[in-house]
């Protein structure tokens, strides 16, 4: 019989679109002993969580939680209890994430409104404004920092256009939850997902959401039952509220996780996170100019802890790429979609936010690209 070797990961530096490096501490929590999911020390474990949780938002919603899964499922979380099959939903469409929206949206039934602006832009409200005139929508929905290309949309004016024509505000915060200003309340959002494996130093295995008391009374009112058992927050209430009545089991240790890595992010302090995320940004972008390479998403708008570097003439792509992990232990992305082979996707997010490895990959690429 074959003998298999205990699994032994080399150390790479995750610079990549996601996940990023998970903070020490995070890491060691998570080698902590199993509690039950009902035990009182993880019920109080929990409430600290959804605390937590809140600050991190910038929300008062009681409805603030982790949904077991990744960043897919908190998106997933937020389009099946709030859309029924025939609703009119605005979509923005400027990259991946945006189309993975469209594409949910529709396994609910919805009957979908595309704004779309060209890859590495941002959605302009003049845009939405046209949409939401020429439909009754229930839901708009806009994804904040868009990973696949670089570019960060601003939000408020939108939820205001999308709030005056009586939908529901719907906002993906997978990248820029923990790495800038994010502000659900401030900003009237109804629904809000993120990840915790991009800003939030921690592995990929949770999704925090929160709804407003607006969009939970939605969830609680609808005609036809939630699509999936597994999602369904008329359920996931009685467990992660006060009854505590079992659903699915809780992943206990990503929970602990989570709990600590939102304690090390209200440690730093909400301000001087994003500020950290944007100084690493500034320090990249002033390091690629000495090698001639820029940022390819629009002036203005570019996201401190996503990078679409733009490929030089004559360089291949992926080739620099390889080298980057097999000389220099460094993870990068590639481009996705029309941005295939024209950028490389450069992350700051989080625990590898620093300006120590926004060096070491200026070094290396100085190396690999000036040929020695
Ligand atoms: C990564 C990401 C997702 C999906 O998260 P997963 O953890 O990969 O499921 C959704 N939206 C955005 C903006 C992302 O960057």
């Amino acid at each position: 019989m074959q003998a298999f070797d205990t699994f032994n990961p080399p150390t790479r530096l995750l610079m990549g679109p996601g996940p990023s490096n998970a903070a020490p501490t995070v890491l060691t929590a998570m080698a902590n002993p199993l509690l039950g999911h009902l035990d009182p020390s993880f019920i109080q474990m929990m409430e600290e969580i959804k605390s937590m949780l809140r600050s991190v938002f910038q929300t008062k919603n009681e409805m603030t939680f982790p949904v077991s899964g990744t960043g897919s499922a908190g998106m997933e979380f937020c389009f099946v209890n709030l859309i029924e099959p025939g609703d009119e939903v605005v979509i923005c469409i400027n990259g991946v994430f945006g189309m993975r929206m469209a594409d949910l949206a529709e396994r609910c039934g919805a009957k979908v409104i595309k704004v779309e602006a060209p890859w590495g832009e941002i959605i302009r409200p003049e845009q939405v404004k046209e949409a939401v005139a020429g439909c009754s929508p229930k839901l708009v929905a806009l994804v904040h920092a868009e990973t696949s290309t670089g570019a960060l949309t601003p939000v408020e004016t939108i939820s205001q256009i999308a709030h005056e024509a009586g939908a529901l505000m719907l906002l993906d915060t997978v990248t820029s939850l923990g790495g800038c200003e994010v502000n659900i309340d401030g900003w009237n959002i109804d629904a809000v997902y993120s990840g915790t494996q991009k800003c939030l130093s921690c592995p990929p295995g949770l999704a925090p959401v929160s709804l407003s008391p607006k969009a939970l009374e939605t969830a609680q009112n609808r005609k036809t039952k939630v699509q999936s058992w597994y999602l369904d927050v008329n359920m996931l209430s009685g467990y992660w509220g006060s009854e505590r009545v079992y659903h699915h089991t809780a992943p206990i240790s990503m929970n602990y996780a989570l709990h600590e890595a939102l304690r090390l992010i209200l440690e730093e302090g909400l301000q001087a996170r994003w500020e950290r995320h944007h100084q690493n940004h500034l320090r990249l972008v002033e390091g690629l100019k000495s090698l001639d390479l820029g940022i390819a998403s629009q002036e203005g708008h570019q996201l401190w802890q996503l990078n679409a570097v733009t490929v030089p003439e004559g360089v291949d792509e992926a080739t620099v790429r390889q080298r980057l992990l097999a000389d220099y232990q460094i993870e990068v992305g590639a481009g996705l979609g029309p941005m295939k082979g024209k950028i490389w996707r450069v992350g700051l997010m989080g625990e590898s936010s620093q300006a120590k490895y926004v060096d070491r990959f200026l070094e290396a690429m100085t190396t690999i690209l000036k040929g020695s």
